[in-house]
């Protein structure tokens, strides 16, 4: 990025803007909450960032830290910290920089969503109401002679898409939050405002794999004259060597400086185990393995974490992970983050979807079809937790499952197939929610929050720091029984 940020200082005036999500769930993250995070947006040169839901991921405390490092100013027009001493003045509703002589204002917001999505604490208010605070926003700007402004959104390219109609005197809106690779005539898109103005809506995937440039020009008054650019494809995924950047010389140094701390974390204990955690292929493709049922049970308590997810959708108490995502297992003793990285190395992240029980029964067809008496492996083979159930194997596929039972917060209950009711929330991985391992089921099911961006491995990380020493037993929660006679 910094390669791309210097090259374009070298053809103009530069205006560099983050959307947001600095912290995401990997081992960089753990290892410095988003402290090396800081350095490297300054050294970037990063006029003004929109934070991001993950922000907010190791509660106010921690962003607060952060925010006294970054030496460039965070954007949440919808952020109320009034109530909040560790943010409180810290977040700002617009920033004003200059570029080329003129006079950009920035105007920042996040998703209202974030209180579900992430861990701000109780005192932190999200504005619901994103048109009226931006609009007021751009109004208080303009009133200040601003004329040009451009709109940061940490809110989701669907949830931009439906504002820009809404708003009036926003020249450029700059996106973040769903990922959206927007590329050839996509980029930007044009969406009408209030007065019939189109206005370019841009976003540039995530996890720097691109840097989004967009050359903008604009009349005396302010008004957009043009906007053309193209997401520039960084590094291994560049498809070829004219798309290509070479790593920055001082970015490269300054991440070596991190990169210490980093590897030493990667080697250090976070907990202890009291058992083997079994990964094995012949345990955890074939029945309910220890290290399966904590990976689950690790998934439901991390959504248990964030501030409002279950007050807004109900509880979740259910969870089923493809144990084909589990690769490893953990010698009794210390564990390292190295070892969780390497039982879960596909960077999976969090899924929650609400399930019929009729889906539920094909997910577990689904897992078992293959089973061949324990010696299939399929990769599909489920782990759960807050689900019992009882199949055989010698039925025909699809019709294996005999009984489940689901958790609802207090005891089991049994469910039956082709059953509507009742909805169940069920925390998965991205990967089969996505219908990764013909979970197709899982795919066409209600998907409550299908990227939440907390990846599998920091979930089990700080599930094991938070209970360690742990000893994760496996119980009848999955049996293989034919029906006699
Ligand atoms: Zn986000």
């Amino acid at each position: 990025m910094a390669t791309v940020v210097r090259r374009e200082r070298g053809k103009g005036d530069v205006l560099v803007l983050d959307a947001g999500d600095e912290f995401m769930g990997t081992i960089w993250t753990s290892t410095y909450q988003g402290r090396a995070t800081a350095s490297f947006l300054s050294e970037l040169g990063v006029d003004a960032m929109a934070l991001g839901n993950h922000e907010f991921d190791f509660g106010p405390g921690v962003l607060g830290a952060f925010l006294d490092k970054l030496a460039l100013p965070a954007l949440g027009a919808n952020i109320d910290t009034s109530r909040e001493p560790a943010l409180d003045g810290k977040i700002f509703p617009s920033a004003k920089v200059e570029v080329a002589g003129r006079t950009v204002g920035v105007v920042g917001f996040i998703s209202t969503d974030t209180p579900l999505q992430s861990s701000p604490g109780e005192n932190v208010e999200f504005l619901t109401d994103l048109a009226a605070v931006v609009q007021g926003e751009v109004d208080r700007l303009r009133e200040d002679n601003v004329t040009i402004i451009v709109g940061l959104s940490h809110a989701g390219f669907g949830v931009d898409v439906d504002l820009v109609p809404r708003l009036s005197g926003v020249d450029v809106l700059v996106g973040g939050h769903s990922h959206t690779r927007l590329e050839g005539e996509a980029y930007p898109t044009f969406v009408e405002d209030r007065d019939g103005v189109g206005v370019p809506v841009v976003q540039a995937f995530w996890a720097a794999q691109t840097v989004g440039v967009l050359n903008v020009t604009f009349s005396e008054d302010g008004a957009l004259l043009s906007a053309t650019g193209a997401p520039v494809v960084l590094g291994a995924n560049a498809s070829d060597a004219t798309t290509f950047v070479d790593d920055d010389a001082d970015m490269s140094g300054l991440i070596d400086m991190y990169r210490g701390d980093v590897d030493a974390f990667r080697h250090l204990a976070i907990g202890h185990t009291d058992v083997f955690l079994d990964g094995q292929v012949d345990s955890v493709r074939s029945n309910a393995s220890n290290l399966g049922v904590m990976v689950c049970d690790a998934m439901v308590w991390k959504v248990k974490q964030s501030t409002g997810f279950e007050d807004e959708f109900g509880d979740v108490d259910v969870c089923l992970q493809n144990s084909g995502g589990i690769t490893g297992s953990v010698d009794e003793g210390e564990v390292t983050f190295d070892d969780l990285i390497r039982v879960l190395p596909f960077g999976n992240t969090l899924a929650i979807l609400k399930v019929t029980p009729a889906e539920l029964y094909i997910a577990l067809e689904n897992g078992v079809r293959r089973w061949r008496g324990g010696q299939g492996h399929p990769e599909e083979f489920p782990q759960v937790t807050g689900i019992r159930f009882t199949f055989c194997d010698e039925m025909a596929e699809w019709e294996k499952v005999v009984t489940v039972e689901v958790f609802d917060g207090e005891k089991f209950e049994a469910v039956t197939r082709d059953a509507n009711e009742p909805a169940i929330n069920l925390v998965t991985n991205n990967f089969i929610a996505h219908g990764g391992d013909n979970y197709t089921v899982l795919r066409d099911a209600v998907q409550l929050f299908p990227t939440t961006g907390v990846t599998l491995d920091s979930t089990l990380l700080d599930y094991i720091m938070a209970f360690s020493p742990v000893s994760p037993e496996v119980d009848d929660r999955i049996q293989h029984a034919c029906a006699t006679g």
